[in-house]
């Protein structure tokens, strides 16, 4: 019998999510995001999944391309930060990987390449988020450049917008971002691309030639409040483990590291065996939702390394072996994600070591 936690993937709620992305972007051609292993999914399982159906991958660094490609994956894979030396443009050639150039730094390196045949290039704008990409006259110096550059295969220009998940908010932000791209780019006649999963979902004058989905396929909201199209999304990872050990406390006694839940009751308390090793965060508070059989209990106590401690005294009728989801299908991990102050693109992310059951039900469309 091995350790209970788990983590099960939907490979059908994947394609269902994908295919909402092409719903709301119709006219867009899509680079699937699966950097930081596909959000912690597993990225060569996902771009498996995905790869039939989509027409670009997106990634962070040559590692990770690298993995899809001797995995069998022989779509186009882009990568987001460009390379990080002159020497990757080697093996950027050899696994036929699309660059984004983002910097003077690494547009000289690409124009310095050798290569023996055309290589394409995303040309990143920085439209007011400040991380990366060239400001206009350097966007529009770069495009002369490349385009009189003889190993220039295809070229897209792209931009990242930094507020697209704040509707309200965000808005005049996104709105000044979409302005200042199509200013930088008028007169040029290049495929454009500006659209992560909230602009996918929120901002169709954002949606361009190209969309760049990352979140959204993995069945989560990029937004803090509900959102009509968001929720269509169907989540694709359900974290879980089980229940082994339920004791009975009296009013005040002290739960977990450093005491900190107490109990104020009569008290059932449950321990479950998933813990911050396995990706579940330490900071979550007291009263964090947890799922026991299908119904709420509020976390009670620190979360350990490899166990946590849940308050059963309002479902008297569980105990161990009961089934208990962290997050999935059952529990948004968009509430988690607020209850611990983080965002469900970093719990995704963090989770690790746990065993992995992959569904895909292909009679599901
Ligand atoms: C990560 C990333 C995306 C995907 O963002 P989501 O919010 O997950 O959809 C798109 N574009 C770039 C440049 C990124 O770094």
């Amino acid at each position: 019998m091995s350790r209970p936690a788990r983590c099960r993937i939907d490979l059908a709620a994947l394609r269902h999510n994908l295919r909402l992305a092409r719903r709301l972007a119709p006219g867009a051609r899509l680079a699937a995001v699966v950097k930081a292993n596909a959000y912690g999914h597993g990225a060569v399982r996902i771009a498996r999944a995905l790869a039939g159906e989509v027409d670009a991958f997106a990634v962070a660094c040559i590692e990770e391309a690298l993995e899809l490609r001797e995995s069998g994956i022989a779509r186009p894979i882009v990568l987001l930060e460009g390379v990080f030396s002159p020497d990757e443009l080697a093996l950027v050639e050899r696994a036929a990987l699309t660059p984004v150039v983002h910097s003077r730094a690494q547009l000289a390196w690409f124009l310095a390449a050798r290569p023996r045949r055309p290589l394409d290039c995303w040309l990143k704008l920085d439209t007011g988020m400040h991380r990366l990409g060239l400001t206009p006259s350097e966007f529009i110096e770069a495009e002369v450049e490349l385009r009189n550059c003889a190993h220039l295969g295809r070229l897209v220009a792209m931009s990242h917008l930094a507020r697209a998940d704040e509707p309200g908010e965000g808005e005049e932000a996104t709105r000044g971002q979409i302005a200042d791209f199509r200013a930088a780019l008028s007169g040029l006649d290049l495929p454009i691309s500006l659209a992560n999963s909230a602009a996918i979902l929120a901002w169709p004058e954002a949606h361009g030639d190209w969309v760049r989905p990352g979140l959204m396929l993995y069945g989560a909201s990029p937004f803090a409040e509900p959102h009509p199209q968001a929720a269509e999304l169907r989540p694709v990872m359900t974290l879980e483990s089980t229940l082994v050990a339920v004791h009975r406390l009296p009013p005040g006694a002290r739960v977990g590291y450093g005491g900190r839940f107490c109990c104020t009751r009569p008290t059932r308390l449950g321990v479950v065996a998933i813990g911050y090793a396995d990706g579940y965060p330490r900071h979550a508070p007291d009263g964090t939702p947890l799922l026991v059989e299908g119904r709420l209990a509020p976390l009670a106590g620190r979360v350990s390394m490899d166990m946590l401690t849940v308050d059963l005294t309002d479902l008297p009728e569980v105990g161990p072996g009961a089934r208990v989801e962290l997050w999935g299908a059952g529990l948004d991990v968009g509430r988690v994600a607020a209850a611990s102050g983080t965002i469900a693109y970093q719990l995704y992310c963090a989770v690790s070591r746990v065993a992995v059951e992959v569904q895909d039900d292909l009679i599901d469309q």
